[in-house]
């Protein structure tokens, strides 16, 4: 009986990995510039998330904090799920009717 005490299980939902670490630090997310190929950290803050009518206008951007530049990337079902739990403010581009 090994399994509940193992962190950084692969596979654990999005609620598991940020239920209890809420409180304690900022969630970041891990990100890459395609234009100067920097990596970095941003906090919920630094994104923004839109969700389109469908998974092709859905995606997520930021400023990128070294060279400037504004990055869009495409949102999976698993990065707005993700996303959206850890806080990050979320538009969306169509009308729920
Ligand atoms: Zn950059």
């Amino acid at each position: 009986m090994t399994e509940s005490a193992t962190s950084g299980v692969p596979g654990m939902t999005v609620e598991s990995a940020f239920a209890g670490m809420r409180s304690v630090s900022p969630v970041v997310f891990r990100a890459g510039c395609p234009d100067c190929r920097e990596r970095f950290e941003l906090t919920a803050s630094a994104l923004r998330l839109a969700i389109g009518a469908t998974s092709r206008t859905t995606f997520y951007s930021f400023t990128c904090p070294e060279c400037g530049a504004a990055v869009r990337k495409p949102a999976g079902e698993r990065i707005v799920e993700l996303l959206t739990g850890g806080g990050v403010r979320t538009l969306r581009l169509h009308s729920t009717v």
